[in-house]
């Protein structure tokens, strides 16, 4: 006999008929032998509907009243559940996340798991009860309700499966599985029979919302197995595990953020700390950050572009004013006419071509890049947000993901290792807290910049056309925000091939009007990696503030969900290694331990 968590959705409880068929299947699990513990959404739309509400009554409404109303969406549902069950001569518990005793920090609205004790729910599993958890929500220390950021559920289900070493976690829901992007924006979409964790994780913090993220995250670091799948059908869904769908794709996903706004900071000091004091306000309000872009501008002035979602933009540009105050210089300019389109996949870390062929589809139909950047496995590009649903068709097209890979394959459902579930249940605090791995020092690059590029289609994909012809692998990509004609064109190249590489940037400015190119033969890239690199966002801080306490000046920046890499210049290599293992030294290659944030 097994322990089976079965997750429903908000649209799969939406009314009594559904609760009902949610409460068969669960009920059906148990009679197959196994224990069952339900994660339970509140109903349809509820949580918007509460979320309405407050807004009516205050702008900003306090954090912990908030927590306090969102969570009775899931208490009404747990109840209804248990009603259901009891209907159909089941037995079943419904518990609160207080009840379970789910223990959080107390950033409210969007808590981090802590600790999470089995004793009630196993006793209740035991005397053959099906507990029904009321999902997205706990308690911090002083018994405040807390609650773990929208779609949270997804995180509540995948906690209770680690920490009870389930036998399967089924994540039941309004699509059949995990699709190569969302369905509903693109019907040639195709069900992937698996995806790995790390391209998952990028995914669902790409705008996939069909899992949250740090529910990924959290399965990853304890190895559990999630299955998606149709909370109205028998049929099998997707695995998210270890490995890829294919073996051999570059791609194995695209994604869109309809929803992202870009802050551009203009005319701001060029000086190491600048960026991190801009960062610092930013995070203090616990806003993610995305396509961090820096480049020089005229006079020694520097400007700095990147992406919030628009729900944060408000909060941001009052962080960033505060920021420029303090700077003495600036101004700020915000766009919310863009998208972000990225593609992801396992498969693109060894292989060349996937940018420039990613950049001529794009180019092919007139749809201009207006900022790029990429991580070992994905590439975002920002576009005009009118032509986003188009650029999604064409890059998913593009990339053949509508065809099922000849070499596809299914991982068998493992519960979560031994080692892995006994870490879970020791682990009294912080289970979602950051983990870094590594801190790494790469020299093995140089840079090539290309400044004052058109800012029109097909620039980029003309660039990297030749690079990849010459059969140069290219690293790190960054273009920034060209609205003002600076735009900037970035990227790393072996330094055997950085002779080469130039050659070629040399040769394409001269039919780019203004353009110049220039390189760097001695960059050494830095990098953080670990889990929760992106949703801690105290790293990128704490990184830019190790680097600017030793006064070394961050070239190149990009972010991934399991690292940050920063480029500086070669002969601070050591320094900036010193120095960022210093300030990571408290997280790193341990276990789990709190939050850098806090
Ligand atoms: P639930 O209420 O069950 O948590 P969500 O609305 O949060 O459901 O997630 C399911 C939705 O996610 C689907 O209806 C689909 O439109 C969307 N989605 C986005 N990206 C993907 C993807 N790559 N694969 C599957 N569904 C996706
Ligand atoms: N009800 C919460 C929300 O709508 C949590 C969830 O559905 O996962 O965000
Ligand atoms: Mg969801």
């Amino acid at each position: 006999m097994g322990i089976i968590v079965q997750k429903f959705g908000g649209t799969s409880v939406a009314d009594s008929e559904k609760i009902l068929s949610a409460a068969r299947k669960a009920v059906a699990t148990q009679q197959q032998g196994n224990q069952v513990v339900m994660v339970v959404s509140a109903m349809g739309k509820n949580t918007d509907m509460l979320v309405d509400l407050a807004r009516q009554l205050n702008s900003r409404p306090p954090a912990r009243e908030m927590d306090m109303l969102l969570s009775t969406g899931e208490q009404v549902s747990v109840a209804l559940m248990a009603m259901a069950i009891d209907s159909l001569g089941g037995e079943a518990v419904s518990l609160t996340g207080a009840q379970i005793g789910i223990r959080t920090d107390s950033s409210h609205t969007r808590a981090r798991i802590q600790s999470i004790p089995t004793e009630r729910m196993r006793q209740l599993l035991d005397e053959n009860k099906i507990v029904i958890a009321a999902g997205f929500q706990g308690i911090d220390e002083h018994f405040n309700i807390t609650t773990l950021g929208r779609g949270g559920s997804d995180l509540t289900a995948v906690a209770l499966a680690a920490v009870l070493k389930a036998d399967a976690c089924e994540i039941y829901t309004d699509v059949d599985g995990v699709y190569t992007t969302d369905p509903r924006m693109l019907p040639d979409a195709r069900k992937v029979s698996q995806i790995s964790y790390d391209e998952m994780l990028e995914l669902a913090s790409l705008g996939a919302g069909v899992l949250h993220s740090r529910s990924v995250e959290f399965a990853k670091r304890y190895g559990v197995t999630i299955h998606v799948r149709h909370s109205f059908s028998e049929a099998a869904g997707s695995l998210v595990v270890a490995e890829s769908e294919s073996p051999t794709q570059s791609v194995g996903g695209a994604a869109v953020t309809k929803n992202e706004s870009l802050v551009s900071v203009k005319e701001i000091p060029d000086q190491p700390g600048t960026s991190f004091t801009i960062f610092e306000k930013i995070a203090k309000e616990n806003i993610t950050v995305d396509m961090i872009v820096q480049n020089i501008g005229l006079d020694g002035r520097a400007n700095l572009s990147f992406t919030v979602l628009d729900d944060d933009l408000a909060v941001t540009q009052d962080a960033v004013r505060k920021a420029l105050d303090q700077l003495g210089s600036g101004r700020l300019e915000c766009r919310q006419d863009v998208s972000k389109i990225s593609v992801v996949g396992l498969g693109m870390a060894r292989q060349t071509g996937v940018a420039d062929h990613m950049f001529r589809t794009l180019a092919a139909a007139g749809i201009n890049i207006q900022m790029i950047t990429t991580s070992e496995i994905k590439i975002s590009v920002l576009v005009d947000r009118e032509r986003a649903q188009e650029a999604l068709r064409l890059v998913h097209g593009a990339f053949s993901l509508q065809d099922s890979p000849a070499d596809a394959r299914t991982t068998a459902i493992g519960k979560a290792t031994e080692s892995d579930a006994t870490e879970v249940a020791s682990d009294l605090v912080g289970m979602e807290g950051l983990r870094v791995d590594d801190v790494l020092l790469d020299e093995s690059q140089g840079r090539i910049t290309i400044s004052q590029i058109p800012d029109q289609p097909g620039v980029a994909a003309h660039v990297f056309e030749n690079i990849a012809a010459e059969n140069i692998f290219v690293d790190m990509i960054v273009q920034s925000d060209g609205s003002d004609g600076q735009a900037s064109l970035s990227f790393t190249v072996p330094r055997n091939q950085l002779d080469a590489a130039y050659r070629i940037a040399e040769a394409l400015v001269k039919n780019m009007d203004g353009a110049v190119a220039s390189y760097s033969l001695e960059v050494a890239k830095l990098s953080i990696a670990g889990i929760g690199m992106r949703s801690h966002t105290g790293v990128a801080i704490r990184s830019f503030e190790s680097l600017a306490g030793e006064s070394i000046n961050v070239e190149m920046v990009n972010t991934s969900e399991v690292r940050i890499n920063l480029v500086i210049d070669g002969n601070a290599a050591e320094m900036g290694l010193d120095a960022l293992s210093r300030a990571f030294a408290d997280v790193l290659m341990r276990k789990p331990t709190g939050s850098v944030t806090e």
